[in-house]
């Protein structure tokens, strides 16, 4: 017989895509639930597009435009970016945002360099020596901390420095899509040469497309070898200038300030080279270097600014947060009431403690900064609570991959304590070195509430050998998010959790369970026949249904029914706090006090 989906369509055939008349319009990110909605293109179809693409999702994951105009593309269906109103104008970009603006407007701006090296190569003695050879000297300002990044002259011209040394901070920054980094200059060690972590600073750098300067530094020391270190540079294909290739490359001593001035006109050289460029007169733009708490003038943020000009009173959002520059200062402390590109910044004034990497946004308009900050806190917390999902075997793989699950933890209730053993060995061969089978509670019988609970809060599966959950447990689980694998055969149930360690878990036929009765008599017909009296405890039970004998929240018996009548009278449906007599197809054993589990089964898309 040919099962039928719900809307009439046999279950086997395609489902028909229905293109959308003209592009869709999609946000910044939404659910696959929501993209199948305004496509019609089933969420089954556009998971498995995304598994093609190595992604492993379920439907109420969060897809970004990107991914889901790739997915439309497929189906030929357009799509156009959908902004808010409120966030007309909000820059992501702060790099795409300057080549944007017109040639006329812009000038040149002094560059912004990190150093960066293997350990003890000394980057901090190197900021210190080009700090305190060229910082101009000014009174105490009425600042006086660590500011994270700083401005030196030479030949009346300007360089910026982040004073965060390590590729760390750089990558961090990169991974949060910030750049602020124009030149790196790469620190080694005369006496020491090419090292792991020289080695890892190359690829970032090549990686972010930025250019290079190597420093070699420790040059007063007996060992040093300079030449020694350009050739390791070299098979790094990284050839300096010297060797016939295109690296600038200085040596310096950071301890006797040996040439300092030689490695900023190099960079200044470069600079010139690059010719970087912004709009003092635009509305500013900038990205946080550092951020604190401060116990009595609140959060303070060192802010690089890129574009345009900040101003005291200026209203700003920033990351998702908002403020009114109060109080600022400059590298030296000193309080300052205007700030031009490459400047960096402290700042007062905002609601609250941004991440390094934030973009600083200067708005017309504090509302509208708000509510953008709100929009983005709104979005953190989505994102969060996509992170902390409870554990499902479809997520498996994904979560593993990531380094997300270690353990999974799995709760057993099973019909027999007989079938544990078997159960138990069989999953414990499945332990990999990713991810170990862990069972953190055994029982039999009803799955209840408090298996549900254990799970939410050990992040753990439920799993049921034929044993299945009262209806607060079942209602518990959904709420939650929990899940709850049925099984009646140790290999399929081996077999499950085999597949969904390796991401290859088969489309899921997921049952919906309709109602629940409970047997309060029975008679036997002459037939031979077991009528069972039920009284509907819970949803409504159906002539149609798939229905399960449960003795102790163990299944007994799973078949159709062969009849079901109200007052002698066959019915098609009976709906909860209503009594009826059934008769189970091919089973004749249903006692007092069994309870009658009423389902369906349809081929679903993957949840959560
Ligand atoms: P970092 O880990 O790269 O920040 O390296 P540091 O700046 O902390 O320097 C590590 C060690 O190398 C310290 O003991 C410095 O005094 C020393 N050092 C740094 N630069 C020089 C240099 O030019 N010559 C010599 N002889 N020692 C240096
Ligand atoms: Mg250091």
């Amino acid at each position: 017989m040919m099962t039928r989906m719900p809307n009439g369509r046999p279950n086997n055939a395609p489902r028909p895509v229905i293109r959308p008349k003209g592009p869709i319009q999609i946000g910044s990110s939404l659910t696959v639930r929501e993209l199948s909605e305004a496509t019609s293109v089933s969420a089954a179809d556009i998971l498995k597009i995304m598994l093609k693409g190595g992604v492993l999702a379920n439907i109420n994951q969060q897809i970004d435009y990107d991914t889901a105009a790739l997915i439309c593309a497929e189906y030929n269906i357009e799509t156009v970016q959908y902004v808010p109103e409120q966030m007309i104008g909000i820059i992501d970009n702060i790099k795409d945002s300057i080549a944007a603006e017109t040639e006329a407007t812009l000038i040149t701006r002094p560059p912004v360099v990190t150093i960066m090296g293997h350990v003890d190569h000394g980057k901090t003695k190197l900021l210190d020596a080009i700090r305190q050879t060229r910082v101009a000297e000014g009174e105490a300002g009425g600042i006086t901390q660590h500011m994270g990044a700083y401005q030196v002259e030479i030949s009346n011209r300007k360089i910026t420095f982040l004073d965060t040394p390590g590729h760390e901070a750089f990558t961090a920054m990169r991974a949060r899509g910030a750049q602020v980094t124009d030149i790196v200059v790469l620190v080694v060690a005369a006496d020491d040469g090419v090292m792991p972590q020289t080695v890892e600073a190359i690829s970032h750098v090549r990686a972010a497309g930025v250019p290079l300067i190597v420093a070699i530094n420790k040059i007063d020391t007996i060992n040093a070898n300079p030449d020694l270190v350009k050739q390791q540079l070299a098979v790094n294909n990284v050839i300096v200038e010297s060797y016939g290739g295109d690296v600038p490359s200085v040596e310096v001593s950071a301890r006797m300030r040996t040439n300092i001035d030689g490695l900023l006109e190099m960079i200044l050289l470069v600079a010139d080279i690059q010719d970087y460029k912004a709009n003092p007169n635009a509305k500013a733009l900038g990205t946080v270097v550092e951020a604190e708490m401060d116990r009595q003038r609140g959060p303070i943020a060192t802010v690089l600014i890129q574009n345009g000009t900040i101003r005291l009173d200026d209203n700003v959002l920033v990351g998702n947060g908002t403020g009114t520059v109060r109080a600022m200062f400059n590298d030296t402390g000193k309080r300052i009431r205007f700030a031009e590109p490459a400047t960096p910044v402290v700042i007062l004034g905002l609601n609250e403690v941004p991440m390094a990497g934030d973009i600083l946004q200067v708005m017309d308009d504090l509302t509208v900064a708000r509510s953008v900050a709100i929009q983005r806190q709104r979005q953190i917390r989505l994102d969060a609570m996509a992170n902390l999902r409870s554990v499902s075997l479809d997520g498996l793989f994904a979560n593993i991959q990531q380094g997300k699950i270690k353990d999974l933890n799995l709760i057993m209730k099973v019909d027999v304590m007989g079938s544990l053993g078997a159960i138990e060995h069989a999953l414990g061969q499945l332990n990999t070195a990713e991810v170990q089978i862990k069972i953190i509670h055994r029982g039999t019988g009803t799955i209840t509430e408090s298996d549900v609970n254990l799970a939410i809060a050990s992040r753990g599966i439920i799993i049921g050998f034929n044993a299945r959950p009262d209806p607060a447990a079942r209602r518990a689980a959904e709420q939650h998010g929990i899940d709850i694998r049925f099984y009646n055969i140790i290999y399929n149930l081996v077999d499950e959790m085999k597949k969904a360690m390796i991401g290859m878990l088969d489309p899921e036929y997921r049952e919906i369970t309709d109602g629940y009765a409970e047997v309060r008599n029975t008679f036997r017909l002459p037939s031979r026949e077991v009528v069972a009296g039920l009284y509907v405890t819970d949803g409504k039970i159906n002539r149609q249904l798939t229905v399960r004998v449960l003795r102790s929240g163990v299944v007994v018996h799973d078949g159709r029914l062969g009849s079901l009548r109200r007052f002698k009278e066959d019915v098609r449906e009976v709906t909860s706090g209503y009594e009826c007599g059934v008769v189970v197809d091919g089973f004749n054993d249903v006692q007092d006090g069994d309870t009658l589990e009423f389902y369906r089964k349809e081929r679903v898309e993957r949840t959560a």
